[in-house]
């Protein structure tokens, strides 16, 4: 079981304590509970208490970040608290795509044409697209939030560290392995060397010696310019996929008997199968919120050391620990050599949710409005996201129910908690927490 955390009575914190003394405290009613997620009481009496030093640990990822806290006691270091983080940086990228979308469908519509105006907007030193710095600041405000209920001494952090070089070639060193991958090399030349100079799709059975760059998913179906997108590919192959999909040029190619296609064939199920050359797209968003994260983390005020990746895959397996973003956590440098794992523990899921959408009503697939404007966000005092506790007395969903609230302007909400319940009437609902941005698991 994870720990429990607590706060001493002027809502400083103390040092986590386990469920079996949770529960007494709060069934002799000598506590209180504070907050649900993560559940953290309040003893009415106590003010102030011995502490022993307790470090925050983050494995932070481009999907999820591992956090853990280690306490150190007269026993050894041991495990108390554990959570993975969940990102939500592919839905901001979604939706900001979707919003440019409809702005440029609306201005086309009946619009003159304008000539495009001069690139006039610079981007601020440390500038990050919102995905990535949507990343940062989760990271940051867990930190934050569990500087607040635990009295963290210091913080160490896993300065996420896989060079696309070393995973490529672990002997590079130089100025090449300085300067990264695209760094003064051109793309091409970079694709070339990736690929062994042969075209993905033939492996050479074409006979064609003009080698393309080659986009996997075509930019005429919103493929990226990324580095996982981009193959080389012969002019044959370039030219016979043309834009077309890959699953639909392999549902082409299958019709064929040809020893061309044949080996084709074989290429794009193998490529469509995730058996890409490299797909850097997770290892680029790390690297770019490195730093980013690192600061963030360090603005705290805490100690902050930072580690490798190496040092902490090292401690897991040396430890005999399984693959996880809150073991990951937990094994992040020199501090992780020996950190006590109890088997029963299970991390907190959080996921971040954000805080509802700005659309003020949703639209056609035409740019115009479709429904009427959006109501107001609280509705009888709760919140989409709010964490409630409805207790129906009668009728076919009679019965106690806590989880999220989804609110309905009719006051009729939806409450989650593994499954949907519909249609609970808002006076049977008493607020336990408001939405913090972050669904609990
Ligand atoms: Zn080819």
């Amino acid at each position: 079981m994870q720990k429990v955390l607590v706060l001493d009575k002027h809502k400083h914190p103390l040092m986590p304590c386990s469920p079996a003394r949770a529960r007494r405290l709060l069934g002799s009613k000598k506590a209180a509970v504070f907050r649900r997620y993560p559940f953290t009481i309040i003893p009415k009496e106590r003010a102030g208490g011995e502490l022993q030093p307790v470090e925050l640990k983050l494995d932070p990822g481009s999907k999820t970040t591992g956090i853990a806290l280690v306490s150190e006691g007269k026993t050894g270091k041991k495990l108390c608290f554990a959570a993975n983080l969940q990102h939500r940086g592919q839905l901001v990228k979604e939706s900001l795509d979707s919003r440019r979308a409809i702005r440029r469908s609306r201005r086309n519509r009946t619009t003159r044409y304008r000539k495009p105006r001069f690139l006039n907007r610079t981007r601020p030193e440390g500038w990050l697209p919102p995905s990535l710095i949507s990343r940062v600041q989760n990271v940051e405000t867990w930190s934050k939030r569990l500087c607040r209920s635990v009295p963290v001494t210091s913080i160490a952090v896993e300065a996420v560290r896989f060079d696309t070089q070393i995973m490529e070639n672990p002997n590079i060193a130089g100025t090449g392995y300085q300067r990264g991958t695209l760094f003064g090399t051109e793309l091409r030349e970079y694709l070339l060397y990736r690929d062994g100079h042969r075209c993905c799709y033939c492996k050479g059975a074409s006979k064609d010696t003009i080698l393309n760059v080659e986009h996997f998913i075509p930019r005429a179906k919103n493929g990226s310019n990324r580095l996982g997108n981009l193959f080389i590919a012969c002019r044959k192959c370039n030219e016979d996929k043309g834009s077309l999909l890959p699953e639909t040029w392999l549902e082409s190619l299958k019709k064929s008997k040809s020893a061309l296609n044949r080996v084709r064939v074989k290429q794009v199920t193998k490529l469509l199968g995730g058996q890409r050359p490299n797909c850097y797209r997770d290892a680029a968003a790390a690297n770019a919120t490195r730093y980013a994260t690192g600061n963030a983390v360090k603005s705290i005020g805490l100690p902050t050391t930072f580690w490798s990746g190496g040092r902490t895959k090292f401690n897991r397996t040396q430890q005999g620990y399984s693959k996880d973003h809150w073991i990951d956590a937990a094994c992040v440098g020199e501090t992780g050599v020996d950190v006590k794992i109890a088997r029963s523990l299970r991390p907190l899921l959080i996921k971040a949710t954000g805080r509802g959408s700005r659309q003020m009503c949703r639209v056609s697939k035409y740019g115009f409005p479709r429904t009427k404007a959006k109501g107001a966000k609280i509705v009888k005092g709760f919140q989409t996201g709010d964490i409630v506790k409805a207790v129906v007395p009668s009728g076919k969903k009679q019965g106690t129910h806590v989880g999220k609230v989804a609110v309905r302007s009719s006051g009729s909400f939806n409450i989650t908690a593994g499954t949907t319940l519909q249609g609970i009437s808002y006076r049977h609902c008493t607020l336990l927490q408001k939405t913090d941005g972050y669904a609990y698991y």
